[in-house]
């Protein structure tokens, strides 16, 4: 299948080179020219499908014959294999477990699954491609956990020394092999500021070849699309519409969940969930659209005052307010009660979200109170709720511990190389190491 840009539906090109090059050369985001439609009898069918076979039959229509079905299936395999449960917390609410992944966030669905494909593409062109990300955290885990041990891509990833947590560290410092990590003598931004240069840069760009790999590209967006049949898979017996509810910052994740609805997927209404930064339901309710600065929340991974993703959503209902009002309503929800929600459901329910679930679980209950028709709501949780222990623990007054697979980083050795904030230095480490 071709993609289009957002700037310029007339500017088409292959998977490949959506994927290569992550943004459309006019600056546009990349979409699929069109979402076919999954047959009926294939949807009766679900139930009897993995994940990874889940994955292969929605994402088929978009690959075409740039990759052979047995790579296909090799890449669903390796990406999708830990599991996504849809966990019972009342008799019509449910949450959608996407934390179940190495670095313990939904984002490593997403990674996971383009760090095959980049592989592949680098592989049959016979390029050794560098990853090169600035990262405060979280994304840099998640894509360098993608890209682990993936033939023909190095990752070099740029933190800020002693400016993020320590298991953060850990996660991006202790792979080794294929992922080197950098640790930067300044702030995030001045990271930021290196690897940008190092992308304007001719005369490196002639020697190495680069990519970013960021959260826009497509390969990121379309795999998302999987959870939410997965959700269906599991919820279909219950027998009521289902609603989604889905925690937001740069909405790549509800875009998937609405791009799988046009694909036949049964949903009643999706729920635009938002803390503090609430321009997109702020649009949903007035038709303008009005981007500000970011503020900080306790959801942090969600602090996005001008989402990247919102032109694919404007383009997905052609501009019109009201088309998009009929299958996504918006609300926010401040940090007292994400606090509040946190503690209640813990209570309630011996369930402990973390802050972007429970702003999705809060987001469902203000349109249960504005909707009291019955149905079944699946809340997203987005992390798990340990990688936010320092905002948790306050809350319930216990210790949140470490999943195994996360704690075992913590006795790794830190294998990171120093850099100081100086471009050349990292020029040179590109072109030597
Ligand atoms: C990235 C992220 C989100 C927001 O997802 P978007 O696709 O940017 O809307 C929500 N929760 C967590 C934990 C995240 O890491």
């Amino acid at each position: 299948m071709q993609f289009y840009s957002t700037r310029n539906p007339a500017l088409r090109v292959s998977l490949r080179e959506a994927v290569m090059s992550g943004l459309a050369a006019d600056g546009g985001l990349y979409l699929p020219i069109s979402l076919p439609a999954v047959p009926q009898s294939t949807i009766q069918r679900l139930a009897h499908f993995t994940p990874p076979e889940v994955a292969q039959l929605i994402l088929r229509p978009f690959i075409g014959d740039e990759l052979p079905d047995t790579v296909l299936q090799r890449i669903s395999n390796e990406a999708f294999d830990f599991p996504v449960p849809l966990v019972k917390l009342t008799d019509n609410i449910g949450v959608l477990e996407l934390w179940h992944g190495p670095t313990l966030a939904f984002k490593d669905v997403g990674a996971r699954f383009m760090a095959r494909l980049m592989g592949y593409f680098a592989e049959q062109f016979q390029q050794t491609l560098t990853v090169l990300v600035a990262t405060s955290g979280d994304t840099g885990s998640a894509v360098a956990h993608g890209f682990y041990r993936v033939p023909g891509i190095r990752v070099v990833i740029l933190y800020p020394r002693g400016r993020v947590s320590h298991v953060q560290e850990q996660q991006l410092t202790t792979l080794g092999d294929n992922v080197s990590a950098l640790s930067v003598a300044g702030s995030f931004d001045d990271c930021q500021a290196l690897v940008k240069q190092a992308f304007v840069d001719a005369d490196l760009k002639q020697r190495v070849q680069l990519t970013s790999a960021n959260s826009i590209n497509v390969a990121r967006l379309l795999p998302q699309m999987l959870y939410y049949w997965l959700a269906y898979q599991q919820a279909a017996a219950v027998g009521q519409p289902i609603i989604f509810s889905v925690p937001s910052g740069n909405f790549g994740n509800l875009t998937a969940g609405l791009m799988a609805k046009r694909m036949g997927l049964p949903v009643d209404q999706f729920i635009a969930a938002t803390n503090s930064n609430d321009v997109v339901p702020n649009y949903l309710r007035t038709g303008t659209f009005v981007p500000r600065p970011s503020l900080t929340t306790i959801s942090n991974a969600m602090d996005v005052g001008n989402p990247s993703n919102f032109v694919r959503l404007l383009d997905l209902y052609q501009h019109e307010v009201s088309a998009m009002r009929q299958d996504v309503v918006g609300f926010h929800t401040t940090d007292d009660e994400t606090r509040q929600v946190i503690a209640q459901v813990y209570h309630d329910q011996q369930y402990l979200f973390d802050p972007h679930g429970a702003v999705g679980y809060h987001a469902l209950q203000q349109y249960r109170a504005t909707k009291p028709t019955p149905h079944y709501g699946i809340v997203l949780a987005t992390a798990h709720p340990a990688k936010f222990a320092e905002v948790i623990e306050p809350i319930i007054h216990e210790s949140v511990a470490l999943p195994e697979r996360l704690a075992q980083c913590l006795h790794l050795p830190n294998q990171a190389s120093p850099l100081d904030n100086d471009f050349a230095q990292l020029k040179e480490y590109l072109l030597t190491k």
